[in-house]
């Protein structure tokens, strides 16, 4: 048996855990600090009542040998795919409900996708970013070109002509930076792919964030997108499912490669591979998009933007560069006096008991920027920002 050996280039990722041991030991020697996170990557509100009623209600239906559910469709119950399409449509993007795959979040299909693709292909990845698409690709051992995100581009890097690729991955609103691309900046990608014979793998995550009313909220409403593009999307940053576990991918029907589908290949791959998401969750996740799940999730969106306000008017005052915030719940502010990600970090902790993410842990353009998140309450968000505020000014 050979061994892949490919785990063996794994960046061991000791970000999250050497936060947690900084932080074990500094509350050990003080405890009379209260400590606020604003590291947070996961929400803190619960489900929503329509959400909850719904689960409720498709838990009784199992109890029930007239409605019980066994193995259901692997690519999802068309309830739910027709209410991300009209979702869509609010949005002027029309999909077809087969163009549409029901997942258990935006991570597993961004790590299954790779199936599609060949081993030899050059994947172009952002830097700093969501990790998952390094170790993933890492893991297949294909070769991975990094564009720089930073301070000169705002974060958000345009195609390098100069670069050949196949497989480019764009995370819009962006974990760590918050960056947000507009539509001509991402038509020059897809512009870019059409020209290369790339597919771009579109993570939509934090689209639900986006409060600027012209900023796409979907790669598809770039023109031609749909012949280049694939999109992720989650419901567990819009609507609190990080436990719950539910999500969708687009493969629209338009993307032939080699004369081959990928919209065919992801459904033969789902159907050998994946027995679909459970119907009492895909029945929660149905109900987000009822009048009164989109109003209560609304709700709990404003709360964290709220929340990311409080951070930013803060930054403002003190003159901190920064992006994000406006259009995702991650803001990413430069380290004062050229510190470093770890020292900005451990001067938080140890002087006001404020713990954030080093940029650095997202990769290397990340070092020398801080990301705060707006997940915690508003209460301690506030308390944090005035501790941060008196620190600082
Ligand atoms: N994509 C990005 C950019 C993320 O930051 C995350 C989670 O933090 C995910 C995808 C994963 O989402 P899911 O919970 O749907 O797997």
């Amino acid at each position: 048996m050979k061994i892949n050996r490919n785990y063996k280039n794994l960046n061991e990722s000791y970000l999250f855990s050497t936060i947690a041991k900084k932080v074990q030991e500094f509350s050990a020697k003080n405890k009379n600090i209260e400590i606020i996170k604003l590291g947070i990557g996961d929400v803190t509100l619960p489900l929503c009542p329509a959400v909850i009623e719904a689960l409720h209600n498709a838990v009784d239906e199992m109890s029930q040998k007239e409605t019980f559910k066994g193995y259901g469709p692997e690519q999802g119950y068309d309830f739910l795919k027709n209410s991300i399409q009209n979702y869509y449509k609010k949005n002027n993007v029309s999909i077809d409900a087969d163009e549409i795959f029901i997942s258990d979040g935006a991570k597993s299909d961004l790590g299954n996708i790779l199936d599609l693709f060949d081993k030899d292909n050059t994947v172009l990845i952002p830097d700093p970013v969501y990790p998952v698409y390094v170790d993933t690709n890492t893991m297949a051992g294909r070769n991975i070109v990094f564009i720089d995100a930073n301070e000169e581009n705002n974060f958000l890097p345009l195609p390098d002509e100069n670069i050949k690729c196949d497989i480019i991955y764009i995370c819009s609103p962006n974990n760590p930076t918050g960056a947000t691309y507009n539509n001509e900046q991402l038509k020059l990608w897809v512009n870019y792919a059409l020209k290369n014979n790339a597919v771009i793998l579109y993570d939509s995550a934090y689209e639900s964030f986006i409060s600027e009313d012209n900023l796409p909220k979907s790669i598809y409403e770039i023109e031609d997108a749909k012949k280049c593009a694939i999109e992720f999307c989650s419901f567990s940053k819009t609507a609190g499912f990080t436990g719950t576990r539910c999500g969708y991918t687009v493969v629209p029907k338009e993307l032939v490669f080699d004369e081959m589908s990928l919209n065919n290949m992801w459904l033969r791959r789902q159907t050998t591979k994946f027995n679909g998401v459970p119907y009492i969750v895909q029945k929660g996740a149905s109900a987000v998009f009822t009048d009164v799940g989109q109003k209560q999730i609304q709700e709990n969106l404003s709360y964290y933007k709220n929340n990311a306000k409080v951070i930013t008017d803060t930054l403002d005052k003190l003159n901190i560069k920064y992006t994000g915030g406006k259009n995702s719940p991650y803001i990413w502010l430069k380290c004062p006096d050229n510190m470093n990600s770890w020292d900005f970090f451990d001067m938080l902790l140890t002087k006001i008991g404020v713990v954030g993410t080093p940029g650095a842990g997202f990769g290397k353009n990340g070092d020398g920027w801080f990301r705060l998140t707006s997940f915690n309450t508003f209460e301690k968000t506030t308390e944090a920002m005035e501790r941060f505020y008196n620190l600082l000014k």
